[in-house]
């Protein structure tokens, strides 16, 4: 069995995750969404809800799994018999930080092996953060994440 880890803070899953997702799901058995419950970087989604946002788009492909990550990733890949860590590259400037994870889980295991995958061209300028930024300022979101999304960040935004 061929089964892939694609960990992220999905706060909110954008298409961009769900192209990366589309893409992982071809080359793996089965892909483990795993959300990252990083309160350092005080997301706008609750864990909870990250989750439900995900289990409404990807949940319902029979080859995709959702989990919550807890602990180290590498420790994680290991006890769900994972090989592989499957992060999104939209553009140099992810490269940097991208290369260091990349090198450090290798250091603290070197069994599991980090696969970057690049997204459809429309979606390299796409990221949580501004997606999140625009929906505040009012924006139309709505072609940049899957509807349950925009609905949720009406909501938050009070729209
Ligand atoms: P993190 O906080 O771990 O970066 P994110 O949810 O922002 O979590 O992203 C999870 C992964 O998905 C990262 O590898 C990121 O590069 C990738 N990703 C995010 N947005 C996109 C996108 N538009 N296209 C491709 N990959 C993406």
């Amino acid at each position: 069995m061929r089964r892939a880890i694609y960990p992220g803070s999905f706060d909110p899953v954008t298409n961009g995750h769900l192209d990366v997702v589309e893409r992982a799901r071809k080359l793996f058995d089965e892909v483990i969404v795993a959300v990252a419950d990083n309160d350092e970087k005080q997301p706008l989604f609750s864990l909870r809800e990250r989750l439900d946002l995900l289990r409404k788009t990807v949940g319902r492909i029979d080859n995709v799994r959702i989990a919550q990550l807890k602990g180290l990733l590498v420790e994680f890949a290991k006890a769900e018999k994972a090989g592989a860590v499957i992060r999104g590259l939209r553009a140099v400037s992810d490269f940097e930080f991208e290369f260091q994870m990349a090198l450090m889980n290798r250091k603290l295991d070197a069994v599991v092996e980090t696969i970057f995958l690049m997204p459809k061209e429309e979606y390299t300028y796409l990221s949580s953060r501004i997606v999140k930024e625009i929906a505040r300022l009012g924006g139309d979101v709505s072609s940049f994440v899957p509807a349950c999304v925009t609905r949720a960040l009406n909501r938050k935004f009070n729209r």
